[in-house]
């Protein structure tokens, strides 16, 4: 068995996953295990499966051995190091949610790459903060090994200015304010994948809908963002569990000088209290609201039907009319009634849909003559990770990069 063995970090606030791939002697790699901390700070929890999917490590944790995303990575690694004693790390690669305007590609991440990398906390305080307190545990244990950072904006540096633009007075754009777009690795994944299914397609003209419990959708061309729903931050564009997608900037005025929101109250009413949530009333989930007969709960669907659907003409529009529409993430995957709801509201886009086929799952789920193709594409956003740590790791050995 292979000892040359990549790590794989995503680190939150409340939860750190992780997954190790051997590379075997053709360079190839194979996931080994994949694992996660989960409830940092709350009811700290671990647990490990291996590729069968087996449990080959579960254990609860008292909040004050795990209350924070260093401790849980301490922890993982002692775990790690012991399952795979004999095993060389070759390098560690990193979910970082924020690359700025620099970063376009992953990137061996070293003294002044992370000290950039620091700057951009103020624009993604959530989750910046954790992906790189876990850079810097492990650079403290193993400072030898290489780590790459792939930033879930990086994809959408392909955005043309007007799509990176806020209307505002330009100093803001100058300090940062701009459209960098979110669940870029997921959509690489959807445009490294779509020469494989559909050659035809990946020259041409997609939206890429990502609907999982954070939505947003892409628009590309030849396999490249030109556009997307998400902007500053990953609230904006569709509704998703609990975050509201667009809203009126006048209303988040009247929330704070009408109704007193601090700041802190705002950010906790955004990302963790609105959306499907905050409209049911009932769940985040889109599995639960589909089974409740709450008049809300149905309300909360058809708001985030519409808004998706919205959308897609909007990005259908700035494409000058598309060739494929991909649906992707946990409801684009695995719900189609919800994409036969949003297929309908875009019949007229000259989609005609193989409803057999949407039930099965896909692939492919149009009829073979439909003017546009509309695929269901499996997202695997944690593979892209491996794939790119590995590529830099070896440029590194050659000496193309630091
Ligand atoms: P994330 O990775 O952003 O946490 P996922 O991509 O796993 O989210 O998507 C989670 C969402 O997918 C949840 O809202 C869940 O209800 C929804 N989902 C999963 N399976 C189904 C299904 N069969 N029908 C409807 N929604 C589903």
């Amino acid at each position: 068995m292979s000892r040359r063995i990549i790590l794989i970090v995503n680190a939150g606030s409340s939860s750190l996953k992780f997954s190790v791939f051997r590379l075997g002697d053709t360079d190839i790699l194979q996931l080994a295990v994949r694992g996660q901390i989960d409830g940092i700070g709350t009811r700290p929890h671990l647990c490990v499966k291996d590729v069968t999917s087996a449990v080959v490590a579960e254990r609860d944790f008292a909040i004050i051995e795990i209350s924070n995303v260093q401790q849980a990575i301490w922890f993982a690694g002692d775990w790690l190091n012991e399952y795979f004693q004999d095993a060389q790390l070759l390098a560690v690669g990193h979910r970082v949610v924020h690359g700025g305007t620099d970063y376009s590609h992953p990137v061996l991440v070293d003294e002044a790459v992370f000290a950039a990398l620091e700057q951009l906390i103020p624009l993604a305080p959530l989750h910046q903060p954790h992906n790189l307190a876990a850079i810097r545990v492990v650079r403290e244990v193993q400072p030898q090994v290489p780590q790459i950072a792939c930033f879930d904006t990086a994809f959408h540096r392909t955005h043309p200015q007007i799509a990176d633009l806020y209307a505002l007075p330009w100093k803001y754009y100058a300090s940062g304010v701009r459209r960098y777009g979110f669940h870029g690795l997921s959509y690489e994944y959807i445009a490294a994948t779509l020469p494989k299914v559909s050659p035809a397609l990946a020259g041409g003209r997609v939206i890429a809908a990502h609907l999982g419990s954070g939505a947003s959708l892409c628009a590309m061309q030849a396999g490249k963002s030109l556009d997307s729903t998400m902007g500053f931050s990953p609230l904006d564009g569709v509704p998703m569990g609990t975050r509201p997608g667009a809203l009126d900037p006048g209303v988040l005025l009247y929330l704070i000088n009408e109704c007193g929101l601090s700041g802190a109250d705002l950010e906790k009413l955004l990302y963790r209290e609105s959306g499907l949530l905050g409209l049911s009333g009932i769940s985040n989930d889109m599995r639960v609201l589909m089974e409740s007969r709450e008049p809300r709960a149905q309300l909360a669907i058809e708001y985030f039907l519409h808004y998706v659907i919205k959308q897609i003409g909007a990005l259908a529009a700035v494409l000058g009319g598309i060739d494929g529409l991909v649906f992707t993430a946990g409801i684009g995957e695995h719900s189609p009634v919800i994409r036969a709801r949003i297929l309908q509201g875009c019949a007229w886009l000259g989609i005609s849909v193989d409803a057999e086929a949407n039930v099965r799952g896909g692939p492919r789920i149009s009829m073979e003559d439909s003017p546009v193709a509309v695929w269901v594409i499996p997202t695997d956003e944690e593979w892209m990770i491996p794939r790119h740590t590995l590529a830099l790791v070896f440029k590194k050995e050659k000496g193309y990069v630091n």
